[in-house]
């Protein structure tokens, strides 16, 4: 009963808290290459790096994060600065995950265990937590601390510290807390504890060769510690805390490490569960409503320790040397994606041969406030270098040598390059948009949007309502008024500008047509059915007749046939009666036309029908359609 109350409270102090994004920090590790192999990447200050722009010697590509350590940053160093600030949140019952990310060799496992000169992450992690429990002096309350271990391989998540636990299964309890059922957890009340555990567990991951390191991991390596709160008195409260500290497989190109076979397939199932990982991670960044953390075991065991109220670091490795030119781009896009990339020049005071040539110290001459002042447009921020432009000879043959080192990348890696270039051209400029929109303007146009979209609703059911009742009283009209042409003042739209009713049965689409041509702001007048069946005249596409009668005036489909022929009797006996001042009253006709109108009648005899007046000098079919069509609705109407 105790342990229920207490995992609804943890659940409800989750709930409550804002969510935080991934923070994203880069490690450079020193230059290990023996042979000749060049520098291609380095750090500008303590949240950037620049890369060189494969496309593009004169140009490098900047990258910045929320931090960024050095090749002579120490183990310590990344500790204190990423690490060590979430660990707190774990004593009041909130999770967090750290995980190191990239390719084989550049320093994952550095990074996360060290070695006993060195200690990484996790040594330190636990050590501090062990202690920070210790000195936890809240009255009622005792802490206490236990691990798990566990692969995962192939998709598959095995037990580490007990191996035959193989393809364990991820469940998710009603309070949606992720657990591994049947998962060994040792408890840990000191550090020769968790060593005696955690030293053989390590020895069982699988581990298998590639041609870039001797001990590449193609697995994920989980470590989990809890941090369990239990009050002592009713009403017994308890909170829990896990910590995910994980080393992930390496992010490198299958083709480039020669992976083959199994290992090719098990490289498969490693970028999966990474690409997953990068969807994850990027939607968080970007506060989007969904996040596919069902889409990979890798993501379904951090779903409750990655985003949410969590505490996330994400450290990217990466290595130096140009052999490991495309991993690291690739591994930078990954880290970036939840980035903006400000928007700095290349500094006038570094030069290529300092760049790219040697190992170098990253010097830190560009102040900080830049990084503040410039907009944050672009993912990718591709500078030329000023001090190439004024061409040094060293630079100049510096540049040379590069060019030739990258010259000689692999076809195949190149075409990669090329199409991840274009990918994120195209996703960058996507998500710059969203991304310099503030979250709250975000918020704010979305609701603006949902509104919108209710708007549109509601005006279309008024709009089938009204064409509803149009339909009705049309279908009254035609029953009363079927013989008689009213044209008083009254009632002349409405008798004489309705669709024909055989046309409606003919041709739905054209009836339906013709009735909602009112824009959807004209539809508010609910009661005024006269004005929507008002446009009725309009000009059919059908340029000729079935006939072929070019002189058929197309558009007498959309008018009752009585009204046309009334008008245009009406028509006639004008033109054959009408002096010059009447004939000049109609449209279309002027002075001329109306002399030539009479001359022709006094010299021919009068005009059989309105079609005549095409054989006159200066008209035609075409002219006397547009003619009656001018004319046919003003003169039955007057
Ligand atoms: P990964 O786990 O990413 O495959 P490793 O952690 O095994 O890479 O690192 C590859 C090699 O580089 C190891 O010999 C490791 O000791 C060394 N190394 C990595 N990062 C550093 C660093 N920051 N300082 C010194 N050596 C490093
Ligand atoms: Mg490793």
């Amino acid at each position: 009963m105790a342990k229920r109350t207490s995992i609804m409270d943890a659940h409800t102090v989750s709930k409550k808290l804002s969510i935080t994004r991934v923070r994203v920090a880069v490690r450079l590790r020193p230059y290990m290459e023996k042979g000749e192999d060049k520098i291609c990447v380095r750090g500008l200050d303590s949240q950037s790096l620049q890369i060189i722009n494969w496309r593009n010697q004169m140009e490098t590509m900047q990258y910045q994060f929320d931090a960024f350590y050095g090749d002579t940053a120490t183990q310590r160093e990344i500790y204190t600065g990423s690490v060590y600030p979430i660990l707190s949140h774990l004593l009041i019952g909130q999770n967090a995950s750290v995980f190191a990310y990239g390719p084989t060799g550049a320093g994952k496992t550095h990074t996360m265990l060290g070695n006993p000169n060195q200690p990484g992450v996790i040594p330190r992690a636990v050590r501090d937590l062990l202690q920070m429990t210790r000195a936890a002096t809240e009255e009622n309350w005792i802490y206490s601390i236990t691990m798990s271990y566990v692969e995962i391989y192939q998709e598959k998540v095995m037990d580490l510290l007990e191996p035959k636990n193989k393809d364990l299964p991820i469940r998710e309890d009603k309070d949606h807390n992720i657990l591994i059922p049947g998962v060994t957890q040792k408890t840990i009340n000191n550090f020769s504890d968790f060593d005696e555990h955690f030293i053989p567990a390590s020895q069982n991951r699988t581990v298998a060769c590639t041609k870039l390191n001797d001990r590449s991991s193609r697995s994920h390596a989980v470590l989990l510690i809890k941090v369990q709160k239990t009050q002592q008195v009713p009403p017994f409260r308890q909170l829990t805390g896990k910590l995910y500290l994980i080393d992930l497989a390496g992010s490198e190109d299958n083709r480039r490490t020669g992976n083959q076979g199994i290992r090719l397939k098990e490289s498969g199932a490693i970028n999966s569960s990474l690409f997953t990982l990068s969807k994850v991670v990027d939607a968080l960044n970007q506060g989007l409503p969904r996040i596919p953390y069902r889409d990979s075991k890798l993501t379904r065991l951090l779903q409750d320790s990655l985003g949410g109220s969590a505490h996330s670091v994400m450290i990217t490795n990466i290595a130096p040397e140009q052999n490991y030119y495309f991993d690291t781009l690739t591994a930078l896009n990954f880290a970036a994606k939840s980035k903006q990339i400000i928007n700095k020049p290349f500094s006038q005071e570094t030069t290529f041969s300092v760049l790219f040539t040697s190992s170098v110290q990253p010097t830190m001459k560009r102040p900080r406030e830049d990084a503040d002042t410039t907009a944050p447009s672009q993912k990718l921020k591709k500078t030329k270098s000023d001090s190439v432009d004024e061409s040094p000879d060293s630079c100049n043959e510096s540049v040379r040598k590069h060019k030739l080192n990258l010259a000689s990348l692999d076809p195949s890696v190149v075409e990669r390059l090329l199409k991840l270039d274009k990918i994120l051209t195209e996703k960058g400029r996507m998500e710059t948009q969203l991304l310099s929109t503030p979250k709250r303007e975000r918020m704010a146009l979305l609701k603006k949007w949902e509104e919108s979209q209710m708007e549109i609703e509601r005006l279309k059911e008024k709009q089938k309502e009204l064409e509803e009742k149009a339909l009705a009283a049309e279908a009254r009209l035609e029953k009363s008024n079927s013989s008689d042409l009213d044209f008083s003042d009254s009632s002349v739209s409405e008798s004489m500008f309705r669709v024909p009713l055989r046309s409606r049965a003919t041709s739905t689409a054209k009836a339906k047509k013709v009735l909602r041509v009112l824009p959807l702001q004209g539809l508010t007048n609910q009661s005024n059915i006269q004005e929507e069946v008002i446009p009725v005249v309009k000009k059919s596409r059908r340029k000729k007749a079935s006939s072929g009668q070019e002189n058929e005036p197309s558009w007498e489909v959309t008018m009752r046939s009585d009204v046309v022929q009334s008008g245009r009797e009406k028509i006639l006996h004008l033109l054959n009666n009408g002096s010059i001042k009447e004939l000049k009253s109609l449209q279309k006709i002027g002075d001329k036309k109306a002399k030539l109108i009479v001359g022709w009648r006094e010299h021919n005899g009068p005009f059989k029908m309105v079609e005549d007046l095409a054989i006159m000098e200066g008209m035609s079919a075409k002219l006397v359609s547009s003619f009656l069509k001018a004319n046919i609705l003003s003169i039955v109407a007057s």
